[in-house]
């Protein structure tokens, strides 16, 4: 079930890659992003600033995905927020994800 998250979390990244580079993206400005819930079924979209964004993106566990689109069996609640909640995944859920995490996918990481 978590390949659904992580899916729309690539997705996400590539939507953020090809948005970031714009003049008017700052700070404030917002955008439209994947609900990383649970549900492979679920393509609605949050709206956060590209800083907002890139909060959660901080952490290879954590998901943004719409209020209530929360699934307690494979993630704890972080925050609620206007329009948006984070989630964390725990347990092998949480290990999974970290795995695939896009951000941590560095070919320049070398081991001592
Ligand atoms: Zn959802």
């Amino acid at each position: 079930m978590t390949e659904n998250e992580t899916l729309f979390r690539e997705v996400n990244e590539r939507v953020e890659d090809t948005t970031a580079g714009f003049v008017d993206a700052g700070e404030g400005s917002t955008q439209e992003y994947f609900c990383e819930c649970a549900n492979a079924d679920c393509t609605f979209r949050v709206t956060l600033t590209h800083a907002q964004y890139a909060s959660v993106r901080a952490d290879p566990r954590q998901f943004v995905v719409l209020p209530l689109h929360f699934t307690p069996e494979v993630e704890t609640l972080v925050s609620k927020n206007e329009g948006h909640w984070l989630v964390r995944k725990t347990g092998e859920a949480g290990d999974y994800v970290e795995k695939l995490d896009p951000r941590s996918r560095s070919p320049s990481v070398q081991k001592p």
